[in-house]
């Protein structure tokens, strides 16, 4: 057989995943046995599904099942399982690479602390890999369903540069995977350590995982009499799905070792619901919100994490029809009583039962955020109950903001769960409900700032009247603010106004005195607004008094209909054609600078300044700096 031995390379990320994994995980070794057990029993998913085309895989050996065992004086550990098992090839191709997207971008992530690593790492699945956490040399014996005996492969490696492979025959189908295991890791050659790490991350699990039962051995002649294994094997864990079993039988413990090991996260998740649904179509599902932000969440065509499983036969990973892209955060399994089988990616698009599905499980998502936002406000609430929002806000919010152009029969309960900082909140804590709350009497709109940061919207001039009148003003600094409030013309009635845009109106918020000065203003100003407006024609729009400003002698702002000045911006860089349309510049009848400009002989530089120092002030450039400089420097001067 040896002459058919070939030793190749590890691909060079999984070099660097191993030492990651050996390295990094350290701390929770125990993690390794959840690995090797999800992948047997994913083999064993894969093969069911196979079956259901070809019969004959089963062989003779339908039932489906994971054995432990291990072996004190070898000091191995092996687990197998009779699922699809593996050719040559697919030893090669899937022990030695990693086939997962995004490998690179997610080692780009890691920073080389520890413990932050190991989150990621956890984060990212290390799957097979983790065995050389604990192992020093890995052997993997496996044959493929449906390829006779001569078949089989023999996979080893001690984790370090290279693998080996060589043809061996294997009767049985399915895959062992033997640890040796480091010195340090003697502990895992017990029969009740190996129980309580089944019990606690694998409980779960819709397979039968045996292991020998032992039995008690008097000792002779008074020797003392200790545990022995049999050959009688028994079953350790419950061996039924987790969201087949009632709620009420399923603990806190079990819902969480259950995302934990689907969302390969270390953290437990927010929140859960578990729901059986019936009616036209039937299913059940248990979705969860993590507590933290996956690494690639900003990407949105990446596959969605909720599995879809069809009468307990896992179907596919990552089903993105399941739920709407904006709630792309959402782990869980959904398991459908009427899909058929067969279903393929794009069935699944099309189906009327993954359409109610989908409506379902938006529905369900939505009241688990509405929930958690309502203990906010519960007075009886835990203090970490309270806090739930805030975290899932800061983690995710700006995603669901996506809903908001995404999912129109939704908008109002999306518009609901929206929290932002303000004038008179640093923290992304006001809901709109909140806003209207504090409405002052006569305000007829709800105001908003888009900005770069949100240090910079606090500071804008276009806040100064709302700051001197007391009117807070919601402040924004999402990518996607801009976006998704194009979404949202109203809410429950109150319009929502963007303060950059257009004139201020501020209706019934001014008294009478102020209306008639600042239409007096209008009156005398009126030729040097001309003149301004002549010098100026080609930058800006138009030119106008306004009464926003209080301590600042201009401002940019974007035409009534005009595309705001933020977004144009952000389009630009993102190179996306931008339709032509000039700011328009509002000055402030009330400052010494503008006061001046009339019978200036630098009128023209200071009209010049003015509109770029607004610019500047509103986070733009300048279309000319030099010229800018050029200008302030001689005026100094
Ligand atoms: P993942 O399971 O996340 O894809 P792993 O590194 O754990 O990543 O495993 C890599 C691949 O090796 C799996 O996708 C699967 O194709 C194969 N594999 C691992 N364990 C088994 C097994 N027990 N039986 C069959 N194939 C396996």
């Amino acid at each position: 057989m040896s002459q058919n031995k070939q030793t190749l390379s590890f691909q060079a990320e999984v070099a660097q995943l191993l030492h990651l994994v050996t390295h990094s995980l350290y701390s929770n070794q125990e993690i390794f046995l959840r690995e090797l057990v999800s992948n047997a029993s994913d083999a064993c998913d894969k093969l069911r599904f196979e079956a259901l085309a070809d019969n004959g895989l089963y062989e003779d050996a339908p039932n489906l099942e994971i054995r432990i065992d291990f072996d004190k004086d070898a000091r191995t550990l092996s687990i197998t399982d009779n699922g699809i098992g593996l050719s040559i090839q697919e030893a090669i191709d899937n022990l030695g690479t990693i086939a997962k997207s995004g490998t690179r971008e997610f080692m780009a992530k890691l920073s080389g602390d520890q413990k932050q690593d190991a989150q990621l790492i956890g984060q990212f699945g290390v799957g097979f890999y983790s065995g050389f956490i604990v192992a020093d040399r890995i052997t993997v014996e496996s044959r493929r369903a449906g390829l006779p005996p001569e078949q089989g492969v023999r996979w080893t490696s001690g984790g370090t540069g290279a693998f080996e492979v060589e043809a061996i025959t294997r009767p049985q189908r399915g895959t062992t995977v033997t640890l040796h295991l480091r010195e340090d890791a003697g502990e895992y050659l017990a029969t009740w350590k190996l129980k309580g790490i089944v019990g606690k991350y694998s409980d779960h699990i819709g397979l039968p995982i045996l292991m020998r039962k032992e039995e008690w051995k008097e000792g002779a002649d008074g020797q003392p009499g200790e545990m022995v294994r049999t050959d009688d094997w028994e079953t350790v864990n419950q061996a039924s799905a987790l969201w087949t079993r009632p709620k009420k039988d399923v603990t806190d413990e079990q819902y969480t070792s259950f995302y934990q090991q689907i969302a390969h996260d270390h953290e437990p998740p927010l929140a859960w619901a578990h729901n059986r649904v019936e009616g036209s179509s039937e299913y059940t599902q248990l979705l969860y919100i993590p507590s933290r932000a996956p690494f690639d969440l900003w990407n949105r065509e990446k596959p969605a994490g909720v599995k879809l499983y069809v009468k307990r036969v896992f179907i596919m990973d990552d089903a993105q029809a399941l739920l709407p892209v904006y709630l792309r955060f959402v782990r869980g399994v959904v398991d459908s009583a009427d899909l058929p089988l067969n279903v393929s990616r794009e069935l699944l698009q099309e189906s009327r039962d993954v359409r109610a599905i989908r409506e379902g499980s938006t529905k369900r998502v939505l009241s688990m955020l509405e929930d958690m936002a309502k203990a906010e406000k519960d007075e009886t609430a835990s203090e970490a109950d309270k806090g739930r929002y805030a975290r899932f806000w800061a983690e995710f919010g700006a995603v669901l903001k996506e809903g908001l152009g995404e999912d129109y029969a939704n908008r109002e309960r999306i518009a609901k769960l929206l929290r932002f900082a303000s004038t008179s909140a640093d923290t992304p804590t006001v809901s709109l409900a909140d806003y209207k709350g504090r409405m002052k009497e006569g305000q007829e709109a709800i105001y908003y700032i888009t900005a770069d940061t949100l240090a910079a919207a606090r500071s804008s001039p276009q806040l100064e009247v709302f700051r001197k009148k007391g009117i807070e003003v919601l402040l924004m600094a999402d990518r996607v603010d801009e976006w998704a409030l194009n979404h949202l013309h109203d809410f429950d009635g109150t319009p929502l106004q963007s303060v950059a845009k257009g004139a201020v109106d501020l209706g019934k918020l001014q008294d009478e005195d102020e209306k008639k000065k600042a239409e007096e203003a209008a009156e005398t100003f009126k030729p040097v607004l001309a003149r301004l407006k002549e010098a100026l024609k080609d930058k800006a729009q138009d030119v106008r008094v306004t009464s926003r400003l209080v301590d600042s002698p201009a401002c940019v702002v974007a035409g009534d209909d005009g595309m705001s000045l933020q977004l144009a911006r952000m389009l630009k860089q993102a190179g996306q054609p931008v339709p032509e349309s000039k700011p328009v510049l509002e000055v402030n009848p009330d400052h010494a600078l503008v006061r001046k400009l009339d019978g200036s002989v630098h009128f023209h530089d200071l009209a010049h300044i003015l509109f770029d120092q607004a610019l500047l002030a509103e986070g733009g450039l300048p279309e000319d700096p030099a010229a800018y400089v050029k200008r302030v420097n001689a005026l100094l001067a």
